[in-house]
């Protein structure tokens, strides 16, 4: 496009209409998944261009599905999936009150507080309530972080698929955890059509859906020595274009014998570094598959690249291109091999020193199989966190309550206008409990302010029970979130509305700024002045 056609297609808007816009852009943004918050919060379906179909009641999935072309809310939603990227949950928590501090500034710029003072105060506020974070944190038990991952995946399975998923992914990560660390990228998931979604199941170690090569032997063994091979063992392919000078009759018999010869050796070598298991990502000629039989090397081939790197972690054996130069050093060791089938399937099942675990999940659809996948990795994500850092806040809106609370008085001693930055951004982490209890059903504002009430005499971790709208103990209940969680979530929320507060200038392009369907109406009638 020509300079002079982007510059008369383009509106510059700057200062206060654009904070404006932008704030109207993160209402309607949070508008379109407010109501998916919580346990009680709704599930949205989701329909793409070609029809396809997806019902979740995920905050990021619903927004980064979304075709978003507002650059405001393309930042909000860049917080959100950092927030899922970084603590695996809260990506909603983090949308909403990101809106929140920006309509409430919305207001303060109205009174004539300028968006550099408010932002100074947002700043201010952050850093009293991050250092608060920790009075209000406790230390979990086992029990608690069980609590903790059922929490985190309540509203997106029904209680007891969320309970069973929350104790696979608890389990999984004490397989994984070694020395204090936990990488879910130790897990391996394998999903299978069929059965129902109950019998999904956590096996300690690597499953492969894989037979071994040779009928004749036996698939149990261990422990022994390991060898991964970034190729085969099979006879030269001839190229396309390939020509062999035949001159003689006895050449293409002498070709096939070095050929074959050739093959004999890889496996001789095996043999001689003492290798027990060889596991490759091509195929193994039947000379060489007979020859390994006789050696009783157990062997599976065609094992795709990334299951080929989790043997290679969990075993610690190198990846080598070619058997006939693989060294002692290359091999890894396994503790024991054997084959399983499961609902009409055989797995291949490696136990190893790091040898993590597998998730086979079972449903009737694809559709099905993708949800159980994609919650057990937010389970994952929450269950690996909490067992390196076994620290939870109290859920149900009762962390965001104590923070406001403490805020507000803290606010008294702040000179200055920041002072009401200050209570503007404890009243938009209110946005929680707030929205926790309109979409159970309940008023928000009524049930926020009883439970202000309720912790002023019962103490910091009162939330809100949804399913009688009363407030009560989070930690008897055990709603739980880790420390982690909330505290990035508050983070974030707080980066993104302060850079969105120092925007003064924004060009706008003509072809007007996409937002969500259905979230239009909300931006009528809001900020008319
Ligand atoms: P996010 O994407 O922000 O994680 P969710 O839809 O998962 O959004 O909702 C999380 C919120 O729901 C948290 O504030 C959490 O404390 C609250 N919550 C979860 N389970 C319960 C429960 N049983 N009772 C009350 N609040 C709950
Ligand atoms: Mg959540």
């Amino acid at each position: 496009m020509a300079e002079e056609t982007i510059l008369e297609s383009t509106e510059r808007t700057s200062g206060r209409e654009a904070l404006r816009k932008n704030v109207q852009a993160a209402i309607a943004l949070a508008g379109a998944v407010r109501s998916t918050l919580g346990p009680k919060g709704l599930d949205k379906l989701l329909v793409d261009d070609s029809g396809q179909t997806l019902v979740t009641n995920d905050g990021v999935t619903v927004l980064e599905s979304a075709k978003v072309e507002h650059p405001v809310a393309k930042m909000i939603i860049s917080a959100s999936s950092t927030q899922d990227r970084v603590a695996r949950d809260g990506t909603t928590s983090t949308v909403v009150i990101c809106a929140e501090m920006l309509r409430n500034a919305w207001q303060l710029v109205r009174q004539g507080i300028h968006p550099a003072t408010i932002a100074r105060g947002y700043a201010l506020a952050e850093s009293f309530a991050i250092s608060a974070l920790d009075e209000l944190s406790i230390d979990a038990t086992r029990e608690q972080i069980h609590a903790a991952i059922e929490t985190s995946l309540a509203g997106k399975l029904d209680q007891s698929m969320g309970k069973h998923l929350a104790n696979l992914a608890l389990d999984a990560g004490e397989i994984i955890v070694n020395e204090g660390r936990a990488d879910p990228t130790m897990v391996k998931v394998i999903k299978q059509t069929g059965g129902s979604m109950n019998q999904t199941a956590l096996i300690t170690g690597l499953a492969l859906a894989k037979s071994k090569i040779h009928p004749e032997m036996n698939e149990r063994g261990g422990p022994g020595s390991i060898l991964l091979l970034d190729g085969g063992i099979e006879r030269r392919k001839t190229q396309l274009d390939t020509k062999l000078n035949i001159t003689s009759a006895g050449m293409i018999d002498a070709f096939r014998k070095s050929e074959s010869k050739s093959l004999l050796s890889q496996v001789e070598n095996l043999v001689e570094i003492g290798c027990d298991l060889l596991v490759c990502k091509e195929g193994i000629d039947e000379e060489a598959r007979q020859s390994l039989s006789n050696n009783g090397i157990l062997t599976y081939r065609r094992v795709e690249k990334k299951d080929l790197d989790l043997l290679s972690r969990a075993c610690g054996a190198n990846l080598v291109p070619d058997a006939g130069r693989a060294g002692k050093g290359d091999l890894g060791a396994f503790i024991k091999t054997r084959e399983e089938l499961r609902g009409g399937i055989n797995n291949w099942i490696l136990d190893a020193e790091d040898g993590g675990a597998t998730l086979i999940v079972r449903g009737s659809t694809d559709g099905i199989l993708d949800e159980v996948e994609r919650c057990f990795a937010d389970g994952l994500g929450v269950a690996c966190q909490l067992l390196e850092d076994p620290v939870l806040l109290p859920g149900a809106g009762a962390t965001q309550v104590a923070l406001a609370r403490r805020l507000r008085r803290h606010a008294e001693s702040v000179p200055g206008r920041e002072q009401m930055a200050i209570e503007a951004w404890a009243d938009a982490l209110e946005s929680i409990p707030r929205a926790l209890a309109g979409n159970a059903g309940y008023d928000g504002i009524d049930s926020l302010l009883k439970l202000t009430a309720a912790q002023n005499s019962g103490g910091d971790s009162i939330g809100l029970d949804l399913l009688t709208g009363e407030p009560n103990d989070t930690i008897k209940r055990g709603v739980l979130e880790p420390l982690n969680i909330t505290r990035q979530a508050i983070s974030g929320a707080t980066e993104a509305a302060i850079s969105i507060l120092r925007i003064d200038d924004v060009l706008w392009a003509q072809m007007d700024a996409q937002i969500p369907d259905g979230v239009q109406e909300q931006l009528q009638g809001f900020g008319a002045e």
